[in-house]
């Protein structure tokens, strides 16, 4: 029986905050903590049992260390924005308690994208006795998990590994992200790296597509993107020879993020206005949708896979390891669409099993890093089922992201 601290009262905190309190077993008290004290209440007046609330900048550790101490937290599930995660973590580091997040961490003015500065602070969790498990959302998160089990169960050597993600839901709106408007917008448009044949290479945002068959959802045209699994993934699966993550988007939300980013609205460089340094991209974010609400309104499903081939007692095999999430079905059980729920249940779940032991190991890890059984047995239980399926072969030099043949330039930096 553990006390559990969550910070950030957003989407994803809001499906944290009620899977944990479902669990008093495993956590004994709950507390959720932001920046806006009354967005804590709101989640916790719907929540099953009491909850305790509080304020806090995590952007200050020295506040997140007093937090942790005075309410005697074991465990902090961190799902504020990247930008916290360092304070978040140096903090946890100072108390000698456990850490979960779900994305890697970021800073508006750095472009690198390295986990270096998260693992950095593996020896001083190992020293404490605690784990830091990083990134454990869904795409980063369940698919690194996924990527370990068919590492551990379905290949001899796994050559190939492409992350799907579609999102073939809507909520109405003309343009809305399905998470902080700020850190997807960067995403977006920000270079891609991708390994392929053995090596790294770099795309402009937005240039390479190429077509998938999503579960439930059929074929879809997905782009290649940046996205911080494909760095761990690459590193931890031993031979792996091409690493790619692609997602979907309809036309409609490419022409505003092509308009947006032609205006100067997505710079992150200050300009003045009437005196004011304004971060266009900051102003922005005020003025778009907060996907927080936007629950209410979101239909249709979540289809993310990961397409695996490799060599198995010598004969090549190609799986699919996919969940298919309803946004209606997330929202009626939590309040949340399914962008958060399928990000929420596997932080919750993660939190879980470090205080019941099956993934308690000292140091800072990526989720591909742990045993994926434990995870894998229980992910289903927990909300997010999955399934395998076996596809025909296909050899994957036939689909290189960087032939040109296959390249559809729709937007150019
Ligand atoms: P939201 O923007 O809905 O919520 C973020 C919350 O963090 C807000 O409630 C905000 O505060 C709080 N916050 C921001 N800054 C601070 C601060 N300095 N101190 C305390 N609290 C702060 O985001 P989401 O819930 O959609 O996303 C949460 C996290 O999940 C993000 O890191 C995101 O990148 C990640 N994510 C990961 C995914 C995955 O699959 N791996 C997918 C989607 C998201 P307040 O409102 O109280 O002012």
């Amino acid at each position: 029986m553990s006390k559990v601290l969550i910070i950030g009262a957003g989407g994803v905190g809001r499906v944290v905050t009620h899977k944990c309190a479902r669990l008093p077993e495993v956590f004994s008290e709950v507390m959720l903590a932001s920046r806006t004290l009354a967005k804590c209440e709101a989640i916790a007046a719907a929540c099953e049992r009491p909850i305790r609330t509080a304020a806090v900048d995590a952007d200050d550790p020295a506040a997140v260390e007093r937090l942790i101490r005075s309410f005697g937290a074991r465990l902090v599930i961190n799902v504020a924005l990247p930008y916290q995660n360092l304070p978040i973590m140096e903090a946890c580091a100072r108390c000698g308690v456990h850490y979960v997040d779900t994305s890697m961490h970021d800073e508006l003015d750095d472009t690198v994208y390295d986990y270096g500065p998260q693992k950095a602070f593996g020896p001083r969790f190992q020293e404490a006795g605690v784990t830091g498990l990083l990134s454990i959302g869904f795409d980063p998160g369940v698919v690194n998990v996924y990527c370990a089990y068919a590492q551990k169960h379905l290949f001899d050597q796994i050559e190939t590994i492409d992350i799907i993600d579609c999102n073939a839901g809507s909520n109405g709106l003309p343009f809305a992200t399905n998470f902080d408007p700020e850190t997807n917008l960067r995403e977006v448009l920000c270079d891609v790296p991708y390994f392929e044949d053995g090596r790294w290479h770099t795309a402009p945002a937005l240039t390479i597509s190429r077509e998938f068959d999503f579960p439930e959802v059929g074929r879809r045209r997905a782009y290649l993107m940046a996205h911080e699994e494909v760095l761990s993934i690459q590193e931890n699966i031993p031979g792996v020879r091409n690493v790619r993550f692609w997602m979907t988007f309809n036309e409609s939300y490419l022409t505003h993020v092509r308009v947006l980013r032609n205006l100067g609205l997505t710079e992150i460089k200050p300009v003045e206005y009437n005196g004011v340094q304004v971060i266009p991209l900051r102003f922005l974010k005020q003025v778009l949708p907060n996907p927080a609400g936007l629950g209410s309104r979101t239909t249709g499903k979540t289809s993310i896979a990961c397409v695996i081939e490799g060599l198995h007692r010598g004969r090549r095999r190609r799986v699919r390891i996919a969940n298919v999430c309803s946004h209606e079905a997330a929202y009626r059980e939590v309040g949340s669409q399914a962008i958060s729920y399928t990000t929420g249940v596997p932080a919750a779940l993660a939190a879980r099993l470090i205080l019941e032991g099956a993934w308690s190991r000292p140091g800072a890890w990526t989720p591909e890093e742990l045993d994926p059984d434990p995870f894998m047995d229980a992910i289903g239980p927990m909300g997010l089922p999955w399934r395998l399926e076996e596809l025909p072969v296909e050899h994957a030099a036939d689909h290189r992201a960087r032939s040109p043949r296959r390249s559809q330039p729709v937007l150019r930096r």
